[in-house]
């Protein structure tokens, strides 16, 4: 059977670097959204909670309620308000003072502060009104934070939103006062912005997902010399039946391989729909340096040879460039039903 690798040591050499350049794990949330990147939820939530970290983030609330006993916080990214209040160390990001209206009294909120994304958020000259609400509704504001669309490119679009929530943040902070209310803690960096910081950080804690399981896309220039991360993620296929073919056959749906001379071919058991890119067979697919044969099925792909396993992929980033996406695209889909082990 088909089985994932998660590297314990990765993973932990991973956060720990992270933490460090954070300034502590106290100021390090995980993100552990959609499966923890594919890793497995629960997996990833005990690892991080072992290396010490208290504070996670997920896109559900499904997700969150399966994790929330292993952390002081988790923090729900994308969801709908909920009907009924959410309790231990559940918290929510608002997204619109619409959404925020809709939140049952005494749920704990992080506001998203839209400082030039335009993804989702409330604008400054809106935050005012929200913290009137807060204190209508009796909500527990917990966070308030922003988000970076370019983070990770040479650009000087990363100043010029963080100048737009440091002004939100003095609003922010003149309004606790007046309205009474405890500081809520500042977050607005994720991966790549938090690796591309020289100077310590100015919030109380950076967000990170693709960076804890060992990748990056950050501008090859923004990339500092102490950044080495390590991918926590291996995927490995098992032998389903191997077959002894003549010069001329061709192998799998369209017949596009062709056999270059008599030989052995055997398949594997991934395919497309185990969460893997359906190669159309049309150019070279190389898994570990090995070509695979012809297009890949639903349930599995083709090699030469008679291995009893073949792994295909330590590191996404070949099959990113190969496929034109990011490596949050290759990890993040493949399938929750695959086994997951971890090693160290
Ligand atoms: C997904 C997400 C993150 C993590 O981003 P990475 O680039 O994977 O570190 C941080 N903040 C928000 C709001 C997100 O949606």
């Amino acid at each position: 059977m088909a089985y994932i690798e998660i590297s314990k040591d990765n993973y932990w050499y991973n956060i720990d670097f992270l933490s460090k350049k954070a300034g502590g794990k106290e100021k390090l949330m995980v993100v552990l959204k959609d499966n923890a990147y594919g890793h497995g939820l629960e997996i990833m939530a005990k690892l991080s909670c072992g290396f010490g970290i208290k504070k996670s983030a997920v896109k559900t609330l499904d997700e969150a309620k399966k994790i929330s006993f292993l952390f002081d916080e988790v923090l729900i990214l994308a969801d709908h308000p909920p009907r009924e209040l959410q309790v231990d160390g559940i918290s929510y990001a608002v997204h619109s003072i619409e959404g925020l209206k809709k939140f049952p009294k005494q749920s704990s909120v992080h506001i998203n502060i839209d400082s030039g994304m335009h993804r989702n958020g409330i604008r400054v000259s809106e935050i005012e009104e929200a913290f009137e609400i807060v204190v209508e509704n009796k909500l527990h504001l917990n966070g308030i934070f922003t988000h970076f669309r370019s983070a990770d490119e040479l650009s000087c679009e990363q100043f010029w939103q963080n100048e737009n929530f440091e002004k939100a943040k003095l609003v922010a902070k003149n309004l606790v006062q007046k309205y009474d209310l405890v500081m809520p803690k500042f977050h607005s960096c994720n991966s790549a912005s938090l690796l591309r910081r020289k100077t310590p950080l100015d919030d109380d804690f950076a967000r990170c997902g693709i960076s804890t399981y060992g990748y990056t896309h950050l501008h090859e220039t923004l990339i500092g010399e102490d950044i080495c991360l390590k991918p926590v993620m291996s995927l490995w296929a098992e032998k389903l039946s191997t077959r002894e073919l003549k010069k001329g056959d061709r192998v799998g749906y369209g017949g596009t391989f062709e056999m270059p001379e008599n030989g052995e071919v055997s398949t594997y058991d991934i395919g497309y729909g185990d969460g893997f890119f359906r190669h159309d067979g049309k150019s070279e697919l190389l898994l570990e340096n090995r070509a695979i044969c012809g297009r890949v099925s639903m349930d599995s792909f083709a090699m030469l040879g008679r291995e009893e396993k073949v792994r295909l992929f330590y590191n996404a980033h070949y099959l990113a460039q190969k496929f034109g996406t990011i490596t949050y695209d290759i990890i993040t889909k493949i399938s929750p039903y695959i086994r997951r082990v971890v090693v160290t």
